[in-house]
């Protein structure tokens, strides 16, 4: 038998609304939740962002370790830039963003690897961007989404760099101080790069100590590990309360602000709905596109809770309910 399976009975699902999906997969015979998005909480509808960009087609994704970069640089637009790390370096393959206000840079995440040049790449892109702009420098902020390893692991080329204006850790006293958290995880606050504001959202559930940013110009909400087409893990019994009021706050964010993408650290799904790929695969052929429209919160939100007190290891269209302490960190169906 399967390891997934419905939270609660199917009749109550249906009650309220929520499309019950069968799936067939190379593992048997599978029962997949869905959650009916004309449930979903009204979202504010978004406006024309100030600065719009643009996706890449596809990431690097481990396929060709020959001729991919080790990290792919996408300019969503002249002041923000998306590193995605390869699969051929890293079975995280993680994302990092750096956002350009006039007075300061923001780099959220370091990577999962110490040995690929990161901040090279960023002094690289600063250039770049100091020369298109005809400026002569710029403050450089780094920061983390959370601590986990595969967000930190180049910290060393940043921390103690003059180049470095300011270094910020990654523990709760660090993290709080700098955004100006005075309540968290309840605050939520703003930093300004520079004719650029981010609102600051505490975001625990999946780490303890965790941030998302919203950026007004762009009106992408970068929500980290929290939110992600791929497996949402949650730690611990205690978290997934957390992880469930970070969703909620989440979604009463975006439906007061608008929000045009919603962009987490990494992919985890493939483009066929119900299909993630397993844990440290490093190979991730046709995968789901890195953003997500809005309206992935309130079904992420309403699928957790839907499944009460008690969680389900579940597959989703898109994406993954992971309580990693009942099926651990490898299960995949
Ligand atoms: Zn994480
Ligand atoms: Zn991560």
């Amino acid at each position: 038998m399967t390891a997934r399976r419905l939270a609660v009975p199917a009749a109550f699902l249906v009650l309220l609304g929520v499309l019950v999906v069968r799936t067939v997969d190379a593992g048997g015979f599978g029962l997949g939740l869905r959650v009916d998005r004309a449930t979903t909480t009204a979202l504010r509808k978004a406006a024309p962002p100030k600065s719009p960009g643009s996706w890449p087609v596809s990431w690097i994704s481990g396929t060709d370790c020959h001729n991919d970069p080790p990290m792919q640089v996408h300019a969503y637009n002249e002041d923000t830039y998306v590193i995605r790390q390869s699969k051929c370096a890293t079975y995280e393959a993680p994302f990092l963003y750096l956002l350009f206000g006039e007075d300061k840079v923001l780099l959220m995440d370091t990577g999962a690897t110490g040995v690929l040049p990161v901040k090279a790449l960023v002094d690289e892109i600063i250039a770049n961007w100091l020369a298109a702009k005809g400026q002569a420098d710029i403050d450089l902020i780094v920061a983390h989404t959370h601590g986990h390893f595969d967000h930190v692991q180049a910290d060393n080329q940043f921390a103690g760099s003059p180049d470095v204006t300011r270094f910020v850790g990654t523990n709760l006293a660090e993290v709080t101080s700098f955004w100006g958290l005075t309540n968290y995880p309840e605050d939520i606050v703003t930093y300004d790069l520079g004719g650029r504001v981010v609102d600051v959202l505490a975001t625990p559930g999946h780490h303890p100590v965790s941030v998302s940013l919203y950026d007004r110009d762009t009106q992408i909400l970068w929500t980290g590990d929290i939110v992600y087409p791929g497996h949402l893990f949650v730690f611990s019994a205690s978290e997934w309360f957390d992880f469930r009021d970070s969703l909620q706050r989440l979604v009463d964010f975006a439906a007061a602000n608008p929000v045009q993408w919603v962009v987490g650290c990494h992919i985890e799904m493939s483009a066929t709905p119900f299909e993630p790929y397993a844990y440290t695969t490093t190979v991730h052929p046709d995968e789901h596109l890195l953003q997500f429209r809005p309206e992935i919160l309130s079904d992420i939100l309403e699928a957790s809770l839907d499944m009460g007190n008690e969680p389900a290891c579940t597959i989703f269209d898109e994406f993954v309910i992971h309580p990693v302490y009942l099926c651990g960190i490898t299960w995949n169906g």
